[in-house]
């Protein structure tokens, strides 16, 4: 950006990045090349000492469909740094085993992947990792001064949709040394900038809300250069760079982020709403709504309340399933943040490997549905919840 005072985020989005291409293109080309040629060795030592940014070789990142995106991605949460993989996951492993040495406390609900990571394999490999639920907040501290050198959560968390108080949490791993990661896949940038709240990383899954289509994978880490430059050989190495193709399609994506997530914000708060009233609902999980438990935090630390929610349907667990085939615009599949509205039952898809118990201790009951809200008219979105609930 050549302008003096900082561009709005949607700006941001559309212009966040300096690469010229010869041709004048308007947006990001793929460069769908592997290795890119020199005229002297002078000038591949340059590149290979990182004198200038320069393309080099793909799997390194030094390709301009990916450093053109990094740079725009940065932006949007006014990160030093972003770098991008092939997937959430990815970006996740990247950061754990850069930074999650000493231990990683994970605070609350996570992604299913994520969980299975902290809780199996990297202590697999001697990295202690600690589970703790929003309501095991008072152990944090002995946690951190026992020697965790990373906090780890979600906020809004899936599929509860429980907050944490991010400036709170980044004050108390700061006082023990410790970084503060976030997943801010939920909320996206738009919703929320947990950089600016006081917290270290932010990891994002692109292939929800960024990517915002459901025909990408790709992850993301923002942060200091300090946090990020290390990580960077994990990436190389662990090969998880994205394909230029993905590079380009996904900035092809960040140009409607503000204007997609603004109107499935909308859309969620009116469907909360409507569903917070019907006779056949138990109970909605919708931060935007003003009785629920976050909602005043997520009035402090969120500039938009998202388009996820979930709810509670009378009847427990077959009701729900009998809601969810019902639905004809949403469609069943697990995942969340493209353009069509999607249902998910927990228990039977993103949960169901976890005990009952253990399900009822995370305080996710049977009948819950998780929606992830569309593009479509929210009163065909309410018509068709409407019609399934009858
Ligand atoms: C989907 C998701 C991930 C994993 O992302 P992939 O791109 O599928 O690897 C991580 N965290 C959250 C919150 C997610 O929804």
């Amino acid at each position: 950006m050549t302008q003096d005072t900082p561009a709005g985020l949607a700006t941001r989005s559309i212009h966040g990045h300096s690469l010229k291409d010869v041709h004048g293109s308007p947006h990001t080309p793929i460069y769908e090349t592997t290795t890119f040629t020199f005229d002297t060795t002078a000038e591949v030592l340059d590149v290979v000492e990182g004198r200038t940014v320069g393309s080099l070789y793909t799997r390194y990142g030094l390709n301009p469909s990916i450093f053109a995106l990094e740079e725009t991605l940065a932006g949007l949460e006014n990160a030093e740094m972003a770098w991008v993989f092939c997937s959430g996951m990815a970006a996740e492993t990247a950061l754990f085993l850069t930074h999650g040495r000493e231990g990683i406390i994970c605070i609350g609900d996570a992604y299913g992947g994520t969980m299975e990571l902290l809780a199996d394999q990297l202590p697999r490999l001697g990295i202690p990792t600690h589970l703790i639920l929003g309501n095991e907040l008072d152990q944090l501290d002995a946690l951190l001064a026992a020697g965790a050198g990373m906090v780890f959560l979600e906020t809004p968390t899936n599929p509860t949709l429980e907050l944490f108080d991010i400036a709170d949490i980044a004050r108390r791993a700061h006082a023990h040394g410790a970084i503060l990661a976030i997943d801010n896949t939920f909320a996206s940038p738009v919703n929320q900038q947990p950089l600016s709240l006081g917290a270290d990383v932010v990891v994002h899954s692109a292939t929800k809300y960024l990517g915002g289509h459901s025909d990408l994978t790709a992850g993301v880490l923002l942060g200091s250069k300090a946090l990020l430059a290390p990580v960077w050989s994990w990436r190389k190495n662990l090969g998880s760079m994205p394909s230029p193709a993905t590079a380009s399609l996904l900035a092809r994506s960040l140009r409607t982020l503000v204007i997609r997530v603004r109107q499935q914000n909308a859309s969620a708060q009116a469907i909360a709403e409507a569903m917070a009233g019907h006779p056949n609902v138990e109970r909605v999980f919708y931060p935007g709504l003003p009785d629920f438990p976050g909602h005043a935090l997520a009035r402090e630390q969120m500039h938009g309340f998202g388009g996820m929610l979930s709810i509670e349907i009378k009847g427990g667990r077959e009701a729900a399933t009998r809601t969810a085939d019902r639905l004809q615009l949403f469609a069943l599949a697990p995942s969340l943040g493209g353009a069509e509205s999607l249902v998910t039952q927990p228990c039977t898809t993103t949960h169901h490997g976890l005990a009952p118990e253990e399900r009822s201790r995370r305080g996710i009951p049977d009948g819950l549905l998780r929606l992830s809200v569309g593009l479509e008219d929210s009163a065909d979105l309410i018509a068709d919840l409407e019609q399934a609930l009858a």
